[in-house]
């Protein structure tokens, strides 16, 4: 049967293309380590579990009411936002969302018309271009420089501003550079858009994943100015390991989070009831889980970069936030005879089932990205398995 032309017109999300791929090839008995999708390897932690089997014996099993989301979820997220980002928001500007993802996606809808511009700092996360064109947008990418660890600025924002530029996006720590900006950074981004009718997309959902002591400052809580311009979004998936349960949110202006409600109300009807409680509970409750899976997460950051800079040709920064490396495998390309980073990622599965995501997804052909949400003994297996068989060539 024939497809619409906007299928036909996007490609399938590839990280989640090779986290399957990869659960194929274990399920034929075939031992891979997979870095692909960025999904921590923890277990939610179980007090979250406790509230959501909680929920649904005590009835939460009906479509959420109202389908912006259930009132104890809206309080428990103004008050992470208050503390946690120093932001003051009213319940009128909170949307619940199935998931960060489905919160990006709903906001480009509800913020552009066709031939509107959306500025996009490169590497990306693989889906936001798609959102601005599957709205009929236009992206606009900006190179962040591995000399200025991957961050863009304020010069660069400038030189692309048209007056159809209608969005910034912004997500740092990053996916997938692993990167962070620093407040001086956050600041002067802020400054140059003063005076600009852009609305800035601030995807937050790793701040509490902050690797190298940079303090985290959430972009709308810059100033008066930012906090007007921007809709900042997060979720539980990394945060608290709830990658399945597919909850997030958008928080700002109040129009805007209304169309967001309303163009899901004709979606999902909203996000899970039960997975909304039990996001209220993992954001109400004790958070030193938060710092134990955070904690994990530094020391393979740091094993991750020695090891992964012990491989000729390979070099990569440490990641200061997030669970992702994003090395410059380019050195290898002529010694390995592949022309960019999908050959290099299919080689190096086949030949040494090791799964990466091609850089080539992120905007940036020389790079493959790992991610290490996965336990130390496969970082130290599947970046042997790397080097060897670079070496072997
Ligand atoms: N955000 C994660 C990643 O980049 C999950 C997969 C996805 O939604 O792309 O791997």
């Amino acid at each position: 049967m024939e497809l619409s032309k906007l299928v036909q017109s996007i490609g399938e999300s590839p990280t989640l293309a090779v986290s399957a791929l990869a659960a194929r090839m274990r399920s034929e008995g075939i031992d891979v380590v997979g870095f692909g999708a960025g999904e921590p390897d923890f277990d939610t932690p179980q007090h979250i579990i406790d509230a959501a089997s909680e929920a649904l014996n005590n009835g939460h099993t009906k479509y959420p009411k109202p389908s912006s989301g259930l009132p104890v979820l809206k309080e428990a997220i103004k008050n992470k936002l208050k503390r946690e980002n120093n932001l003051s928001y009213e319940t009128n500007q909170i949307t619940v969302t199935v998931g960060g993802k489905m919160a990006c996606n709903l906001l480009i809808k509800t913020l552009i018309n066709p031939g509107d511009e959306v500025i996009i700092p490169t590497p990306y996360w693989v889906s936001y271009p798609e959102f601005v064109r599957l709205a009929g947008g236009k992206p606009v990418f900006i190179q962040g420089t591995e000399d200025n660890g991957f961050c863009v600025t304020p010069e660069q924002i400038r030189a692309v501003m048209t007056d159809r530029t209608r969005v910034l996006l912004l997500n740092y720590p990053s996916n997938p550079g692993g990167h962070m900006y620093s407040p001086e950074r956050v600041r002067a981004i802020a400054d140059a858009l003063v005076g600009t009718n852009i609305t800035v997309i601030a995807d937050e959902i790793y701040d509490r994943l902050v690797l190298d002591g940079t303090e985290f400052l959430s972009f709308a809580a810059v100033s008066d100015d930012a906090c007007q311009r921007t809709i900042t979004v997060n979720s539980a998936s990394k945060t608290y390991s709830m990658t399945g349960w597919r909850i997030g949110f958008v928080a700002g202006n109040s129009d805007v989070v209304k169309g967001v409600a309303k163009l899901d109300s004709q979606g999902s009807s909203g996000a899970a009831t039960f997975s909304q409680v039990a996001y209220a509970a993992a954001l109400d409750g004790d958070q030193s889980c938060v710092e134990t899976m955070r904690a994990a997460f530094v020391e393979r950051a740091a094993r991750m970069h020695q090891l992964l800079n012990d491989i000729p040709g390979v070099r990569c920064p440490k990641s200061a936030g997030a669970f992702y490396a994003f090395p410059n495998v380019g050195g290898t390309f002529k010694r390995l005879n592949v022309s960019g980073s999908a050959e290099f990622t299919e080689k190096l599965l086949s030949e040494a089932n090791v799964a990466v995501v091609p850089g080539i997804a992120f905007g940036m052909d020389e790079h493959v990205r790992f991610s290490f949400a996965t336990s130390m003994d496969n970082i130290e297996k599947g970046l042997e398995r790397m080097r060897t068989w670079i070496e072997k060539h």
